[in-house]
């Protein structure tokens, strides 16, 4: 079948879709142990779209075992690397070739536009598990320098059982970012989608077999984080714990690992990243697009978000009046029509923070210039008009606190030392954007912000070849790059006397 053009063609699609919600276990679909399930709702139109298995303790005890037990079997896990390499490829071959259902799934169940659902999401997948798979049969070990009667050589082993429990707002994409360098290493890996988002993970799984991953390598637990969540991060048999999602569960989770088996824990957390506009920026109006969709994209649900436009007094009202007229091609529309740019929020309780958020702005004084309320509400869905706050403090809640919608605090600053110590003035460091034509100042302030990711002159840049993850209460580790590969081994020293 051809891609659908139009939303009517997708909404077809959509209507003869067979959505599987069952957990995924040793290569097959399983309900719970328990039988629980819990209702799938689309954010788009609060329809349900099916029944999902809600696992706890005893699947994370079946999938953790079984993954151990093929990891030690080695069918995976002592394949040479290039047996690997060609099965991930072929496993990221199976993502494209499935780009519009994955993309369709992806859209029905957290509500972003299917126009990027494909182009971003299910590609951006593919990517990572081809990348990660190319990647691991030009990797080499090393030989110490020694004396000439021995040998030391240093070598990199997969980790053994991986849990990987990842967010909703990039779904597949957070997912593959984890298993690209997870699997291309050897692991075993139990995901654990959130249970406001699980379809595309469970979906995925199947293509993995059909790839050519042994049973039992990869499994997928849909279910809540209290429940199956916490189970597999206290398991005792979980070797590394890899996150991405909120600060706050970040920290309990190392909790979770010092109160278990001291698993090792890398965390991909929040964000609240200044985009800094000098008025020295080269062409103010790409500065405004990009402002615009730093924070409209994904409506707003992006770790690396430019929540808090940093603006040099000088260009300040020209800039928020171009970011505003640039804001209308960011008005929420149909997630299935292929010319919507914003969609739904995610759920009925992600609406009300956001306006919880925008209801504080207000009261602390922000001067609310654009947006601002539900809109679409008739559809049954759930959808935010993209916000934009003026004359924000970085103390305001809004400028503290990620919001994870479509809300902007514009912040005025003057001088490089004022914008530093704005931008820095955060819990989190995960990114930062820079717009100037002084090389000089794009430097020192890229040096002086303590963030994993800097961006001169545009904003969100970056692929594979880039790692990804923050400074701060934004997490440690990197996803992406060659990077990526130290969480998924451990190095071993081995000390031969001749
Ligand atoms: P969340 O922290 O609420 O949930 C993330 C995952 O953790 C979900 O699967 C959830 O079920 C699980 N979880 C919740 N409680 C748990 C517990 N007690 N034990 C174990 N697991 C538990 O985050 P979210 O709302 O799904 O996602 C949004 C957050 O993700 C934002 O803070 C965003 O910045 C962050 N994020 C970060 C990155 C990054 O790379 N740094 C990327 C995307 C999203």
């Amino acid at each position: 079948m051809s891609t659908p053009q139009n939303r009517e063609q997708w909404q077809e699609m959509a209507d003869s879709l067979v959505i599987q919600g069952q957990a995924f276990i040793n290569g097959e679909y399983c309900a719970a142990d328990s039988n629980d399930t819990f209702d799938c709702i689309s954010p788009i139109d609060g329809r349900v779209l099916t029944q999902v298995a809600s696992c706890d303790l005893l699947d994370a005890n079946r999938a953790v075992a079984n993954a151990r037990e093929v990891f030690e079997r080695g069918d995976w896990s002592q394949l040479p690397p290039v047996k690997r390499k060609q099965v991930m490829i072929r496993f990221a071959d199976l993502l494209e070739a499935n780009r519009d259902e994955l993309a369709l799934l992806e859209t029905l169940d957290m509500g972003k536009p299917i126009r990027y659902s494909g182009a971003v999401d299910v590609a951006g997948a593919a990517r990572a598990l081809r990348w990660s798979g190319e990647a691991v049969d030009k990797i080499y070990d090393e030989i110490a320098p020694t004396a000439h009667n021995e040998i030391g050589m240093i070598t990199r082993e997969p980790v053994g059982v991986v849990a990987a429990i990842v967010p909703w707002n990039f779904p597949l994409l957070m997912a593959c970012w984890k298993l690209g360098p997870a699997l291309a290493t050897g692991n075993s890996v139990v995901l654990k989608p959130s249970e406001k988002s699980p379809l595309t993970a469970i979906r995925m799984a199947q293509l993995a077999i059909e790839a050519g991953i042994p049973k039992g390598v990869l499994n997928v637990l849909p279910g809540y984080g209290h429940t199956v969540g916490k189970a597999l991060a206290l398991h005792m048999d979980v070797d590394t714990l890899v996150f991405t999602g909120s600060t706050k569960i970040a920290k309990q989770l190392m909790i979770y690992a010092g109160e278990s088996n001291m698993k090792r824990v890398w965390l991909e957390a929040g964000g609240k990243s200044p985009n800094i506009v000098f008025n020295d920026a080269p062409n103010l109006k790409e500065a405004a697009i990009a402002a615009a969709s730093a924070i409209a994209f994904n409506q707003g649900e992006v770790c690396t978000a430019g929540s808090r436009l940093l603006v040099e007094s000088g260009v300040k009202e020209e800039l928020i009046n171009l970011i505003e007229a640039e804001m209308q091609a960011w008005q929420p529309g149909h997630p299935l029509d292929p010319a919507t740019t914003c969609g739904a929020v995610v759920d009925q309780q992600q609406l009300e923070n956001v306006l919880r958020y925008i209801r504080a702005g207000v009261a602390e004084g922000a001067q609310l210039r654009q947006g601002g309320q539900q809109v679409l509400a008739e559809t049954g869905g759930v959808y935010v008009a993209p916000t934009i706050f003026a004359n924000v403090k970085n103390e305001m809640t809004i400028a503290k606190e990620e919001i994870f919608g479509p809300v902007l605090s514009v912040i005025t600053f003057d001088g490089m030392e004022e914008a530093i110590r704005i931008g820095n003035d955060t819990i989190y460091g995960l990114a930062a954007g820079v717009w100037t034509s002084d090389i000089s100042k794009a430097h020192k302030t890229a040096k002086a912000l303590r963030s994993g990711m800097v961006w001169i002159n545009h904003y969100d840049g970056g692929d594979m070849t880039a790692p990804f993850g923050g400074y701060k209460q934004s997490g440690n580790g990197r996803d992406k790059s060659l990077h990526a590969f130290d969480k998924y081994t451990e190095i071993k020293a081995t000390w031969i006397a001749l």
